[in-house]
């Protein structure tokens, strides 16, 4: 097998992968179908700053807005998690896009814009070195090598609008499995003066525009953004769950992002989970070309480390995608009652749901 990598994907987890195998010594190469990368921006880019800290980029020319915490809506009840010090940023998606190119291409790795990779390219590139499918959740490289369906999908549907949002530092989340069942809406301040607006729901309950539609006629909604048009919009979608099988050693295959299904479910968060497999696949690959390794290692290494917890972001979005508006609201009085809302704002992990468990069990100890 040759000593190259041919990367298909060039947004967040492509390029980080392409500028970590490139670093390595490993010949990079990658294409991607759009002329100009990272256009259309259909996602956010909500990111806690605990994960973007292991993520080893020069992300902060990126950053739009920090935010404090989130009001959780559920009917007539709210609770807010708020922490003294800054959980989260938020990303200009494109600007980010520009910077892992400008780091990937700047350790040496290829990258071929316009291209779209097909199953016969893919075939002819088999033998000579290992191939990298972090094309999204739709991934030509999954389906040509048969590395298993992605089960459930989210589709989303937002909005940008200039105006102040009600508190610049918090992101609202609204949940009714009545509306917006599989994942929630939301209000967040892109900047001071942007507010996104959108909603998730899942694939098989139908149209997140008209999802949407219903959102924005809501009064909390319609009082902010009422009469003003978009700055821009669209639909996009969201795998919710990890493919079978992420690695093939017969045929030189790994997969990563959302391609691979490395998402939250809990929100539909793929960028930190997806940038970490990107490194972790870097480096199997890096050692497998020098004979070191199988690809199979970056499978079991991402499995032991992240599993638990993706596998707990999913358990907690099954549970609320089982309740009802009723049940749900009476959930989160519960939680202010016990002051879950102050140890959340203290302790929380955006990305780590075993971390809290651990700061919760160790705060009851001491
Ligand atoms: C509405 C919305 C909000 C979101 N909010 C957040 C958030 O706040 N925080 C967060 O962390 N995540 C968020 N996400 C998820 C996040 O956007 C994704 O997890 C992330 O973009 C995945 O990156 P990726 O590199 O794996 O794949 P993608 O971003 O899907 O990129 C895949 C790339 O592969 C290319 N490609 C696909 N097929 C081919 C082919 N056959 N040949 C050549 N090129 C191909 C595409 O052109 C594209 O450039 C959100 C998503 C949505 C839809």
């Amino acid at each position: 097998m040759g000593n190259h990598a041919y990367v298909v994907g060039a947004a967040t987890a492509g390029l980080i992968a392409a500028k970590r195998l490139a670093a390595r010594g490993v010949r990079t190469t990658v294409y991607d179908q759009k002329r100009v990368l990272g256009l259309p921006v259909r996602a956010s880019g909500i990111l806690s700053i605990s994960g973007l800290s292991e993520l080893d980029l020069k992300y902060e020319s990126s950053i739009t807005n920090t935010l404090y915490g989130a009001n959780i809506h559920c009917g007539n009840e709210t609770m807010s998690v708020v922490s003294k010090t800054p959980v989260a940023h938020i990303l200009e998606r494109q600007k980010l896009n520009d910077i892992c190119f400008d780091e990937a291409a700047g350790e040496g790795a290829e990258v071929i814009t316009g291209k779209r990779i097909d199953s016969s390219f893919l075939t002819g590139l088999q033998g000579h070195g290992v191939i990298v499918g972090a094309d999204g959740a739709v991934s030509t490289v999954a389906s040509a090598f048969g590395m298993g369906s992605m089960d459930r999908f989210v589709l989303t549907y937002k909005a940008e609008y200039e105006v102040r949002a009600p508190d610049p530092k918090m992101v609202d989340l609204f949940f009714d499995n009545s509306r917006y069942k599989g994942l929630f809406a939301w209000l967040a301040p892109n900047e001071h003066d942007v507010l996104e607006v959108g909603v998730g729901i899942e694939s098989t309950l139908g149209n997140a525009r008209a999802a949407f539609d219903a959102f924005i006629r809501q009064k909390e909604v319609s009082n902010i953004i009422g009469g003003i048009k978009p700055l821009s919009e669209g639909a996009c979608m969201i795998p919710m769950a990890m493919r079978k099988r992420i690695a093939d050693d017969a045929n030189g295959v790994v997969l990563i992002g959302d391609a691979a299904g490395q998402v939250k479910p809990t929100t539909g968060g793929g960028i930190i989970f997806g940038g970490k497999a990107a490194g972790m696949a870097a480096e199997a690959i890096a050692k497998h070309l020098e004979g070191a390794g199988r690809l199979s290692d970056y499978e079991r290494e991402f499995r032991r480390r992240h599993g638990a917890d993706l596998w707990m972001h999913s358990m907690i979005n099954k549970t609320y995608r089982s309740m009802g508006q009723g049940s749900m609201g009476a959930a989160l009085k519960v939680m202010r009652t016990f002051g879950i809302d102050r140890f959340l704002g203290m302790y929380g992990d955006m990305d780590r749901p075993s971390l809290i468990l651990k700061r919760f069990f160790l705060r009851n100890l001491a």
